[in-house]
């Protein structure tokens, strides 16, 4: 019997191996070795990383704590040389008296187990699965607590609908709350959010008219699937010869008011299975099966036993459904419908997000660390094992892969891309003391078929060069983010410089290549247009200068121009007042006139000697030129 565990645990193993990328072994430390249990429950099987680390080479949060193999595979190197990395133990008492009697190991590799028997590849991969990652790891569902302070990498997709806030966000309090808000803690990393709808089903449910009321039911693991197409029939209770007369456990006593209708069972006494038996033997089309004690409604495991094939839909309501389904029946006619919500993924909320595990009260171990139990098609990671599960830990099937990759891990076998646009920056001619120039690279993901990961993005070269990004969250199928690269030229000679981007995509590092030119400042130069008379500005003869402004090859600048200076009684005019320079010396007027001969311009005009200022402006640098004027009264 080790022998046959070994295998069916390594072929588990391969099933995880041949997924996740490391090129780090990932080591398990396993055994059988008693677990709680009783006659009719109990722990399968256990499992969790043996550390958490956070803060090395490649972590895509910093201050988080990643499960040490994912730390492992992300960083390159092994955190814990010689030693296991996940631990998981499995029960060696399944089956014994005291222990799910009964029951037992399934060692074969497919899933053909016999309906009492338990598949161990499916609850080793199920286990691996917590030592990987799908766990809140660290992080306790009792008091909330962080260790460190540092939330766990899985806790950054889990979102309480109510709180309104991610885990992360909240106090240690609030995620008390949250890991009791059943129903209401959701998956959002976008791998799980995009597979969901190939994984998930729509949600089986039971309406009733005419008082068109519909009821949240539980579904069988025999008879036939629930699809969108329903089950259509009049409600009857079903009756048996022995009381109490309405569990089905004794042959149908009312076969003829049963043909062709959905039957009312109670639970209880017997298997689900031979209740329905005995209604698809005198002809009803659905069994809806009502709990005997409260709670939700029961998911239906099958009877090995009864070999018959059932062909009739079955669905389970809760005790008050049940009897408010009985009391419509009381006062007239009632129809059903059985079959899938198509609008409605089962196990997810109103916007398709996976809802979370959070029973209340809370269960160490169990809470949030796993999806909610209403996920269908069953999931690997529900809490309880189902026996219709496949091997498969990935879409169309499974979500668990999904949330891997949500969590960081990559996946063998899909790679990512990275296309950068431009492909180069090159800032051409830059003024020297103009500002700083702005450059944008966008990252995409163009064949995305899985997740890209930005690790780092480094500036070497000039120093004249800078960077900074938005490009820290790895990156989802069709995301894209911006590297805004600056260049601040302070001397007047070529420039260069790289951005080097590391990714987990083929041709990582990335080099991007970074140029560009300090060049010299606008001049300005002055000069007197050649003038008939005499020179100098008085109240009959405005004096005119012409100014010419230089730029450097190949920039495009706009200059506003002013005059100042001016004594109080003279004006100085500059026009155009704007000139786009558009690598050409362009050429502004400047006239300089005195007003009027009031004593006040008089006084002013005591010395005749003024110095006025043409001032040119571009994106807040300024340059100036003296105007030497000589003023008459
Ligand atoms: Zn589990």
């Amino acid at each position: 019997v080790g022998e046959q565990r070994l295998i069916a645990f390594q072929y588990a193993a391969n099933i995880w191996g041949a997924s996740l990328q490391s090129t780090v072994e990932i080591r398990v430390s396993a055994q059988f070795t008693a677990l709680s249990c009783t006659a009719t429950s109990g722990v399968l099987g256990s499992a969790g990383a043996t550390q958490s680390r956070a803060n090395f080479t490649n972590a895509e949060f910093a201050n988080t704590w990643y499960p040490v193999a994912l730390a492992n595979s992300r960083s390159g190197a092994d955190a814990l040389p010689g030693q296991p990395h996940i631990t998981a133990n499995f029960n060696s008492n399944l089956g014994n008296a005291g222990c799910l009697e009964g029951s037992g190991w399934y060692y074969g590799l497919d899933t053909n187990q016999p309906a009492n028997l338990v598949n161990l590849v499916a609850v080793v991969l199920h286990e691996l699965a917590h030592g990987l990652g799908f766990s809140t790891g660290p992080t306790s569902v009792t008091t909330g607590m962080h260790a460190s302070g540092f939330p766990n990498i899985y806790e950054r997709r889990l979102f309480d609908i109510t709180a309104n806030k991610s885990w992360p966000e909240m106090t240690d309090a609030e995620r008390v709350s949250s890991a009791v808000n059943t129903g209401n803690v959701v998956w959002t990393g976008q791998q799980v959010l995009s597979a969901a709808p190939n994984v998930l089903s729509g949600t089986p449910q039971l309406t009733t008219s005419p008082a068109n009321t519909t009821f949240a039911v539980g579904t069988a693991a025999f008879g036939v699937q629930l699809s969108a197409s329903q089950t259509a029939g009049q409600v009857a209770v079903a009756v048996d010869g022995t009381a109490p007369i309405s569990d089905g456990c004794e042959p149908i006593t009312n076969g003829a008011s049963l043909n062709g209708k959905i039957a009312i069972v109670d639970r209880g006494l017997c298997t689900f299975k031979s209740k329905v038996k005995r209604v698809q033997d005198v002809g009803g089309v659905g069994v809806v099966i009502v709990n005997n004690v409260s709670g939700a409604a029961p998911n239906m495991a099958d009877d090995a036993t009864i070999t018959a094939v059932i062909t009739i839909p079955v669905v389970s309501v809760s005790l008050d459904d049940g009897n408010i389904i009985k009391s419509q029946i009381a006062s007239g006619t009632v129809n059903a419908f059985m079959g899938l919500n198509l609008n409605q993924l089962a196990g997810a909320d109103a916007q398709a997000r996976p809802k979370m595990n959070a029973p209340n009260p809370v269960e160490a171990g169990s809470s949030i660390s796993h999806w909610d139990p209403s996920a269908l098609p069953n999931q690997l990671m529900e809490p309880n094992i189902n026996d219709d599960l496949s091997h498969s830990v990935q879409a169309p099937q499974d979500l668990t892969l999904s949330t891997f990759q949500d969590i960081g891990w990559t996946i063998v076998g899909t790679t990512p891309s990275v296309h950068f646009s431009p492909s180069s920056l090159d800032f051409g001619n830059s003024l020297v003391g103009y500002g700083v120039f702005q450059g944008k690279i966008t990252v995409s993901n163009p064949d995305g078929r899985s997740r890209l990961s930005v690790f780092s993005v480094n500036i070497s070269g000039s120093p004249a060069f800078g960077r900074s990004h938005d490009c820290t969250e790895a990156m989802q199928i069709t995301a894209t983010c911006t590297i805004l690269v600056t260049f601040d030229p302070t001397s007047l000679t070529p420039q260069s410089g790289s951005l080097t981007v590391t990714t987990n995509a083929p041709g990582s590092p990335h080099v991007i290549a970074l140029s560009g030119t300090g060049v010299t400042d606008l001049s300005l130069s002055v000069t007197r247009p050649k003038r008939p008379s005499r020179t100098g500005a008085s109240q009959n003869q405005p004096e005119v200068f012409e100014v010419t402004l230089t730029p450097p090859a190949g920039t495009e600048i706009t200059v506003d121009l002013t005059c100042e200076g001016a004594p109080v009684g003279v004006t100085c005019m500059v026009a155009p007042p704007r000139v786009m320079l558009q690598g050409s010396p362009v050429t502004a007027r400047v006239t300089v006139s005195v007003a009027g001969r009031s004593q006040r311009l008089k006084s002013t005009l005591r010395t005749t000697q003024h110095t006025l200022r043409v001032r040119a402006t571009y994106a807040g640098v300024s340059r100036t030129v003296d105007l030497p004027v000589q003023l008459t009264r």
